[in-house]
Parts: C-alpha cells; structure tokens; sequence
C-alpha cells in the first residue's frame, strides 16, 4: 500500500489568500514523485497537508483511497516518515539517536536500517562505533552524517509512505552527492515523496511537479524537463 493523491487540492493559511490553488498528482504506490519549484511556491504546504496539521478548503488528500479526514492522526504518523532538512541529534549515542522513539527495535533491525541509510561505512570507523556520543558534548558530525542518521531513524519506523522535505537543501553539492545514493536505496519500492529546490537533486523521480505560485506549471520526467528548459 501507499497510494498518495492530491486530488484538485486548494488550501490557504487564511481564507483570503490561496495558497495552493487545485493541485492534483498521483504517487503510486511505491513509486517516487518529487516536487521542486521557488522559495514560497507550497511545497512544504504539501507535505503539511499531507500529515493533516492544516485541513484542505477544498479537494481531497486521499491515501490509499480514503480520504485522510478518515484516517486518525496516529494511524497518519505511523503510515508517513519524514526527513527533515535540519535534523537536530540528541547528545548521546549515535545508537541511541538511531533507535529514538523506537524503544522496541531489534539490534538487528537498526543495523539494517544504518546500512541502507549508509551510515554504517562511517560509524564502523568511529572507534567506539555506534556508541560514539555525538552533539555538542561529543563527536561533531558533519550535515551529510546527520542527515543519515536521520534517515536511519525515519526508515527505521518503517513508514510505508516517506517525505524527503528539503532533505539535502542545506548540504554542499558534494555532500548531496554522497547522500543522493542514500536517498535512492531508500526509496527504492516505497511510496516517495521528496521536496527539494533544486532540479539536479531529484534525477530519478518517476515524475517531477513544478509547482509555481500554488500551482502545477510543468510535469514530466527529468530528462523532459530539462530538454523544455
Ligand atoms: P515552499 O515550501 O515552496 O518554500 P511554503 O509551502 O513554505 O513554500 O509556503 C507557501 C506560502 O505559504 C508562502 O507564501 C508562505 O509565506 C506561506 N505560509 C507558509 N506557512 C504559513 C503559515 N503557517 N501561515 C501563513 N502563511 C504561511
Ligand atoms: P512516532 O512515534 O511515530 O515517531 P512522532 O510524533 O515522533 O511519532 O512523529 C510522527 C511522524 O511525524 C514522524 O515521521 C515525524 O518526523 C513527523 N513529524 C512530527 N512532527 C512534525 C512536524 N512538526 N513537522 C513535520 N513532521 C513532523
């Protein structure tokens, strides 16, 4: 499961002024849809819709064909698993920041999730490991670091639909690089979708938004994109 659908989606934060104004897309299941688009545009007005902490004025957001006004809000946080773009880490372990908020999970189940997140070809350099302190009274890490602990945490839970929201916005272009291969193994055959700036970062999305102004202007794959540049 995981089907995401905006369906003619109008939303504003005051009724006066409309900040998403009919936006529609499909994320099927499994499959990864990006959206990028200026400063301002919505996009992260969708990933609010998208966990219900602001209702739509009008359309629908639907997740596997209901309608999230249907759904309660822990069966929404559990089904949804965000990267955010600035992670803040607990000053403990590096384990200890893997497994938060997931006091049940196996040994084996948070390495798991370090490998596919990459975080353990740096942690296994760390002379204590994975229980390295990290933070402000331990070992600094660096963004793309953070950031792969972050997605360790969130795939961890084992969400079936799962946000990038400007997940890499804040690394050097090298750095996002290093974590785009990060990003690709995680989402590989889970529901996507990934916020970003930048058109370069969201290469190998099945489809690609332009949102401009609350609306879809352009859709299409990379390579379409780029080549109606
Ligand atoms: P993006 O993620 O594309 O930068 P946002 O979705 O954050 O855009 O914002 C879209 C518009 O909504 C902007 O004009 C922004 O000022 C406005 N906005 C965002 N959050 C709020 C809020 N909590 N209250 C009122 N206006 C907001
Ligand atoms: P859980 O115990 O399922 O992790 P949380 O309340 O910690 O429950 O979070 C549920 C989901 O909602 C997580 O993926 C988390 O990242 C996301 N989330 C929580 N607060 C916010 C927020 N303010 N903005 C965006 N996502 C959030």
């Amino acid at each position: 499961g995981g089907e995401v659908r905006f369906d003619d989606v109008r939303f504003g934060y005051d009724p006066e002024r409309e900040i998403l104004g009919g936006v529609s897309f499909t994320v099927p299941a499994g499959r990864t849809v990006a959206i990028v688009g200026p400063s301002g545009a919505g996009k992260s007005t969708i990933s609010r819709l998208l966990f219900r902490f602001y209702d739509v004025n009008g359309g629908a957001v639907v997740i596997d064909g209901q309608d999230i006004r249907d759904i309660t809000q822990a069966s929404l946080r559990s089904t949804i698993g965000i990267v955010p773009q600035d992670t803040v880490l607990f000053n403990d372990t590096i384990y200890y920041n893997i497994a938060y908020g997931r006091p049940g999970a196996s040994k084996d189940e948070i390495e798991q999730a370090a490998q596919l997140a990459r975080i353990h070809d740096f942690v296994i350099t760390l002379p204590q490991g994975y229980d390295t302190r990290v933070g402000e009274r331990g070992l600094k890490l660096s963004g793309g670091e953070k950031q792969r602990v972050a997605i360790a945490r969130t795939i961890l839970k084992r969400p079936s639909i799962l946000i990038f929201d400007e997940a890499t916005s804040a690394l050097d272009t090298h750095t996002e690089k290093e974590i785009q291969v990060s990003l690709r193994e995680v989402s590989r055959d889970r529901t996507t979708l990934i916020v970003a700036h930048r058109l370069s970062t969201v290469v190998d999305a099945d489809e690609i938004l332009v949102l401009d102004q609350g609306r879809v202007v352009e859709r299409g794959r990379h390579d379409q994109l780029l080549a109606a540049d």
